[in-house]
């Protein structure tokens, strides 16, 4: 860790104990130290498939059997995945009173998994399956995948992971309570997201725009960068987050 990211993670802890309370936007980078590929990164998935096919509603619908071949290798990913420092940092962040939400673009469900209680779901979750005929839900190890595409057992219909596919509108109340939480907050933390999916990639710039600070924690520059982010930290979330909480700790005891 170089002399700046020290002074940068310094930095960023007395945003967050300035503000009371931050929230953080989180996307794929965050799980990447859990085994789980974004879909912009090297390696994985998503190299062999366009999620633009395999997780958009359309081609979904016309080719579903095709779609869940992918997306079941995509579950025996999730199920497996366990949470990392990154996460379990913001659980403890939230628990000694400096997080009040975290607004998530994952569907991994590996925030909960490490403890975070006030978790958006922006993009719904695939440890959830629904049926698109009855709407029912079911907890994803409920329904097997030996036969494709798994059928709901109550009416024959289509199922399909609980999370939002390119070509699906975001939840009403995820919208409403991101809104209220990205304009409320004083700090910010964008971490291991792209910003380039919409309408999740705006929400610092909402922020912002109320007078927020945004603090970006990624190993590589975004969109953000230039054009929302006041502190950029360079590096893998499950290494800066730890050393945030670290000073948040010391301040407490001061
Ligand atoms: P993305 O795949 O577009 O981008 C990932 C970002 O993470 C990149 O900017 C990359 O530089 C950064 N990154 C890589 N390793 C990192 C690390 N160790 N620490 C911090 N950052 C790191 O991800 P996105 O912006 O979330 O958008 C893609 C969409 O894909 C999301 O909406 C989500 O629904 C879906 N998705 C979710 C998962 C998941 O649930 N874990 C995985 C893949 C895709
Ligand atoms: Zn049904």
């Amino acid at each position: 860790m170089g002399e700046m990211n020290m002074q940068n993670i310094s930095e960023a802890a007395n945003r967050i104990i300035a503000a009371q309370k931050a929230t953080a936007l989180t996307g794929a980078g965050i799980s990447v130290a859990s085994g789980i590929m974004p879909f912009r990164g090297e390696g994985g998935l998503w190299e062999k498939y366009d999620p633009e096919e395999i997780v958009e509603i359309n081609s979904f619908l016309r080719h579903p059997a095709k779609s869940w071949a992918v997306l079941k290798e995509m579950q025996i990913v999730i199920e497996k995945a366990l949470p990392n420092e990154a996460h379990y940092s913001l659980a403890k962040m939230e628990e000694i009173g400096f997080l009040k939400s975290i607004i998530t673009q994952n569907i991994d469900g590996l925030h909960q998994a490490a403890g975070s209680k006030r978790v958006i779901e922006f993009h719904g979750n695939n440890r959830r399956l629904i049926c698109l005929e009855c709407k029912t839900l079911y907890p994803s190890s409920e329904i097997s995948l030996d036969t494709l595409p798994p059928l709901c057992p109550k009416c024959q219909g289509l199922m399909k992971p609980d999370a939002v596919f390119f070509g699906e509108s975001i939840p009403l109340d995820a919208i409403q309570h991101s809104r209220s939480d990205v304009q409320q907050c004083k700090t910010i933390l964008a971490i291991g997201t792209s910003a380039l999916v919409e309408p999740a990639a705006s929400l610092p710039l909402i922020g912002k725009r109320n007078g927020a600070f945004i603090i970006e924690i990624n190993p590589e520059e975004t969109p953000l960068t230039d054009t929302a982010t006041d502190l950029f930290v360079k590096g893998k979330a499950e290494e800066i987050l730890p050393k945030i909480v670290e000073k948040l700790l010391e301040s407490t005891k001061k």
